[in-house]
């Protein structure tokens, strides 16, 4: 009679982070990982054996940067669009997730810190992806860069507000633009609160971004998108030119960032640069997906259903009403590794690493998941030769 707290995942290529193993074997005991490498004979008598049909065997994916799925965005502010999010991105292969908020109202940021609380109390590994914590991303953009969001849903941080989201001990990550007045005091307040600290939709020079160093940033969101270049720099601050965002994160080697590697938002050559430019160990992929994941193209809103900012999505990836701007993807993480293959040739582990162990280490999880390692738990992969998930493991249960 086998037990059902035992698994062994057998018959696959196992991707680890420095390397990949051909034909081998994991074996999981109540949800956590005892053994991952080569196959050795026997397998325990009374596992439930998983066969990976050749494919590959593969951690799953840990996403720092996502807002939504499935006509969902974590912004609606309930429970009910928390579950359809998580679950849509777990089909796509995430196990670890980060519901992100963008700019809206106090009460619409509380409403979905809450929800998100909720959610994450409640859940099980049935409901999809695991929520790790929240990443507090609007409402503190430049009024320059707010991009896709609703300007009029941005402000600057002041500490009565951004203390009441700390303090809901939900917020895991938290960005703000490195130049408004009140980051330092933020950045302070979510280093106190144990966050991991990054900077975005911000037109920042490099002495703001040296500032931030000091006070613990050490991310940028989506590079190149929604951040300062020499250019935009020119502009704000004149002559002579100013290095930027994009100067700092690269000149620094403590600094990460992190790419949406869906093919629409950037072409191939830039996600190469990246990935030549800051490796596997400081460059994560991400979503950054919307509520159009998995939906027909159409008319969708950007954060909260009631009031968001409109945008298009073509099937492809989200765009600006007007068709000039980008408007976050509409793709899952599986997308994302299948274009960094393409667009890279780095070896698979690499690649695998950008959308699992990395995230997780940035943020300070990478003890319990982010790579097939014994101790950690068995958030698992199936995927087939074209890099398509075929079935998916959360603490060794199985999503279907
Ligand atoms: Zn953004
Ligand atoms: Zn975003």
């Amino acid at each position: 009679m086998p037990n059902p707290s035992i698994l062994a995942f057998r018959n696959g290529k196992l991707v680890l982070p420095n390397s990949t193993v051909e034909d081998a074997v994991i074996i999981a005991r109540n949800g956590v990982i005892e053994y991952a490498g080569a196959a050795k004979a026997p397998l325990p008598k009374d596992a439930i054996v998983v066969d990976a049909r050749g494919g590959f065997i593969a951690p799953g994916f840990v996403d720092i940067h996502v807002h939504g799925g499935e006509g969902a965005d974590f912004m609606d502010g309930t429970v009910q669009a928390v579950r359809t999010a998580i679950r849509c991105h777990a089909m796509h292969g995430t196990t670890t997730l980060f519901p992100t908020t963008t700019t809206g109202t106090p009460e619409q940021i509380e409403a979905m810190l809450q929800a998100t609380a909720i959610a994450k109390a409640q859940w099980t590994p049935q409901h999809g992806a695991r929520i790790a914590g929240v990443h507090l991303y609007g409402p503190f953009f430049a009024p320059d860069k707010v991009g896709c969001h609703r300007l009029d849903g941005r402000r600057d941080p002041t500490r009565a507000e951004y203390n009441r989201y700390f303090n809901s001990k939900i917020v895991s990550v938290a960005t703000c633009a490195a130049e408004l007045p009140g980051a330092d005091a933020f950045y302070k307040a979510a280093r106190k609160h144990g966050c991991f600290i990054t900077c975005g939709h911000s037109n920042a020079n490099w002495t703001e971004m040296e500032r931030a160093f000091r006070y613990g940033m050490r991310h940028v969101d989506h590079f190149w998108c929604a951040m300062s270049s020499v250019v935009s720099l020119r502009t704000r601050c004149g002559t002579p030119m100013q290095a930027s965002m994009e100067q700092f994160v690269l000149a620094n080697i403590e600094m990460s960032t992190e790419v949406i590697a869906d093919g629409c938002h950037l072409s191939d050559e830039l996600l190469h640069f990246a990935f030549r430019m800051k490796g596997a160990s400081r460059l994560c992929l991400v979503t950054d997906s919307s509520r159009a994941l998995d939906m027909p193209p159409g008319r969708y809103r950007f954060g909260d259903n009631r009031d968001g900012e409109w945008f298009l999505s073509d099937g492809q990836v989200g765009r600006s009403i007007d068709g000039n701007g980008l408007a976050s993807s509409i793709a899952g993480m599986d997308r994302m590794v299948r274009v960094m293959v393409r667009a890279t040739k780095a070896p698979l582990h690499d690649i695998f690493r950008m959308a699992s162990l990395t995230p997780a280490e940035r943020v300070g999880i990478a003890s319990e998941c982010g790579s097939l390692e014994p101790g950690k738990r068995a958030d698992i992969l199936l995927l087939n030769k074209k890099l398509h998930p075929r079935r998916v493991f959360i603490g060794g249960v199985e999503m279907i």
